[in-house]
């Protein structure tokens, strides 16, 4: 990817001088030194801080400093397996699988670096990965000691803003803004998360910075594992524009089998196709990939006693006609919102579902009930009833559906979820689910 973006020798060199004082022992210690200037106030280069090349390009926006928000997205390297490596060294340097049983119908949860040069993969059958590497370790999930670490980096995050948003045990969004209004770089602040996640759990993050969501997260992925990665905003578009448009948020895989028929392949392609053809094809959702194709997310990193509700959709590479499959489905993402709920302390009372037919058209049904909501089992309980609400039967329009999602709402904060009473042994279960 590197061939497409244009050098700049003098970022370069100004790199080497941030490597010297790296080694050097030198404290970033003064935000307004030329060692940060990769961050987004005022730069022209994207810098690789990990140390393999920086890129410029000309300016693309003028956006006001102040206009711009810093988003950081941090996510754990190869997190369950980082933990076992951690904590058993004679694993590590080893392929090593956390996951359900290979001789079973499990999957892959995490994997280590050393697994995935094998070619194997988060949410991969376990026993397809025993194929590739016969002689893999593989482990079951401790979900107990990964809540543990995962508690450790959530409590090192909000050191440095109250608006951090986790997506799972081992991922979250930052939006330091705020930090940085008086001079302390974005960077800065991704920089020492990192190093104190390290010397704090003896584990490695990545982290991406960027000015929203989309961007960080792309960016923390940049050069994973063990890396930093910023795309000030005049960066933005010609870091996406090569990119494959299912890298982008909420392209799953049958958005993309439609793009690739409408020989959009790329971020670039998907810039420019019309926003009319865009929303002809896929209605509303055709109006965020004309947004993100053009690097604008504006949705605010939700800390989690601001978030109304919490939920997981799915889009189907074929739309599911079979109400047994479409349950069975809810079903399994029930159990993925309840361990979300207990990554945030959160509880609710509406169980929702929503539907999306072969025509765009999208509902929503839902249930609120007199008592807190968070174990899998209570949503569950709640789907098929909504189920029936939403596909009624007799109905061959929307007799099938091209997406689903499961959404808990009306929450409130969990002082204390007992951490070993169901609910997270859902996790565990889920790696055995598919
Ligand atoms: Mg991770």
């Amino acid at each position: 990817m590197d061939g497409d973006l244009a050098l700049c020798a003098g970022r370069q060199a100004e790199f080497r001088q941030v490597g010297r004082a790296r080694r050097d022992g030198t404290p970033y210690s003064t935000p307004s030194s030329h060692v940060l200037s990769g961050d987004l106030e005022g730069s022209t280069s994207c810098q690789d801080l990990s140390g393999q090349g920086s890129t410029r390009l000309p300016d693309q926006r003028s956006e006001k400093a102040s206009d711009v928000r810093k988003i950081i997205h941090v996510d754990m390297d190869a997190f369950f397996a980082a933990v076992e490596q951690r904590d058993h060294p004679e694993l590590r340097g080893q392929p090593v699988i956390v996951g359900g049983d290979p001789g079973g119908r499990g999957v892959v949860a995490t994997c280590s670096y050393e697994a995935r040069r094998f070619g194997i993969h988060s949410a991969m059958t376990a026993a397809r990965a025993r194929s590739l590497c016969p002689q893999a370790i593989f482990l079951r999930p401790r979900m107990e000691a990964y809540r543990e670490v995962s508690r450790q980096v959530m409590g090192i995050l909000r050191c440095y803003t109250p608006l951090v948003e986790p997506l799972s045990l081992d991922e979250a969004f930052l939006d330091v803004t705020a930090a940085t209004a008086d001079g302390v770089l974005a960077v800065q602040i991704a920089r020492e998360i990192r190093a104190r996640i390290e010397r704090e759990t003896g584990l490695t993050a990545s982290a991406g910075v960027s000015y929203n969501k989309l961007l960080a997260k792309l960016a923390s992925d940049w050069r994973k594992p063990n890396g930093l990665f910023v795309v000030p905003p005049e960066r933005g578009l010609a870091f996406l524009a090569p990119l494959s448009v299912g890298k982008l948020h909420g392209v799953g895989p049958a958005t993309v089998k439609k793009l690739l028929s409408m020989e959009i392949h790329t971020v670039l392609d998907l810039r420019n196709a019309s926003r009319e053809a865009l929303i002809a094809q896929f209605g509303k959702a055709g109006l965020w990939f004309y947004e993100i194709a053009r690097g604008i997310d504006l949705r605010p990193v939700q800390p989690s006693h601001q978030r109304k509700s919490v939920g997981t959709e799915r889009t189907f590479p074929k739309n599911l006609a079979d109400p047994q499959v479409m349950l069975a489905t809810l079903q399994q993402m029930a159990g993925q919102v309840a361990a979300r709920l207990q990554v945030l302390g959160l509880a609710g009372r509406t169980v929702s579902i929503k539907a999306r037919f072969p025509d765009f058209a999208t509902i929503t049904r839902a249930h609120t009930d007199a008592q807190t909501i968070w174990r899998t089992e209570a949503i569950s309980a709640c789907l098929p009833g909504l189920l029936a609400k939403a596909i009624p039967a007799g109905l061959p329009v929307h007799a099938s559906v091209r997406l689903l999602g499961v959404a808990v709402s009306g929450l409130v904060n969990v002082e204390a979820v007992p951490p070993d009473t169901g609910q997270m042994n859902l996790l565990e279960d889920a790696v055995d689910l598919r």
